[in-house]
């Protein structure tokens, strides 16, 4: 939000007065004086006048989890276990997951409370690798990289998917980097050419990678670079 808005939505305080108090120095963001009436501010950003306090900000948390199978990517479910339900209740409030995964698939999830920098790796116009370890049922055919790359056709959207770059590691496993992220896309990917996924597992979203000593159902937090690589 504007920081003119943020100021000028106080009862007393009108917006003209908003941006004189801003343009004379009276007002702070993270205890810097800030004197640019149209400064994007977020939610994360403590906001004061004169030592007033008018947003009290709050920590953005960007977590790292290696998601088990038989979890739900949702924050609550009556059913089944979340995976919100893997973190301490404090950490879980206001998270949302960065690119859902099927109950059944396991590996690498990003849960944050900062829309902004969540949208970066989940817009579908971003572009950013998804990288997955799939298992099927039947060997992979030698067409199936050239197909990948190429694109498959799915009926129901009545499009073709992005190239996709399939390397085979035996007959019947593979890694497979997808740049988009349509619904159940690896499954419905290998469906197309008569194949079954039988285990599905994220190793990587853009630069984000999974720690290979992070157990299943375990958390952290990512880093600073992590954090700055999507910026
Ligand atoms: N594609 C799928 O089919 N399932 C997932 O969980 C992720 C990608």
């Amino acid at each position: 939000m504007k920081l003119s808005r943020i100021v000028s939505n106080q009862p007393d305080i009108s917006r003209k007065q908003a941006n004189w108090l801003i343009a004379t120095g009276q007002v702070y963001v993270n205890d810097l004086s800030c004197r640019t009436a149209g400064a994007d501010v977020d939610e994360f950003a403590a906001v004061s006048v004169n030592g007033q306090t008018l947003q009290q900000g709050h920590c953005a948390h960007y977590i790292m989890l290696n998601k088990p199978a038989g979890y739900l990517s949702a924050t609550e479910d009556d059913t089944h276990p979340t995976v919100l339900q893997l973190l301490p209740s404090a950490l879980g409030q206001g998270l949302h997951i960065a690119g859902r995964l099927d109950r059944a698939t396991t590996g690498l999830m990003i849960l944050t409370n900062d829309g902004t920098w969540s949208r970066q790796l989940t817009l579908p116009g971003m572009g950013i690798a998804k990288v997955y370890r799939v298992a099927t049922a039947y060997p992979i055919g030698p067409d199936t990289p050239q197909r990948f790359a190429e694109g498959i056709w799915f009926e129901y959207e009545q499009l073709t998917t992005a190239p996709a770059i399939l390397e085979l590691l035996e007959p019947t496993l593979a890694r497979l980097t997808i740049y988009e992220g349509r619904y159940h896309q690896v499954k419905r990917m290998f469906h197309a050419e008569g194949n079954r996924v039988i285990a599905l597992h994220r190793e990587q979203i853009g630069h984000l990678q999974l720690n290979s000593d992070l157990a299943e159902g375990h958390f952290r937090m990512l880093t600073g670079s992590e954090i700055e690589g999507l910026n």
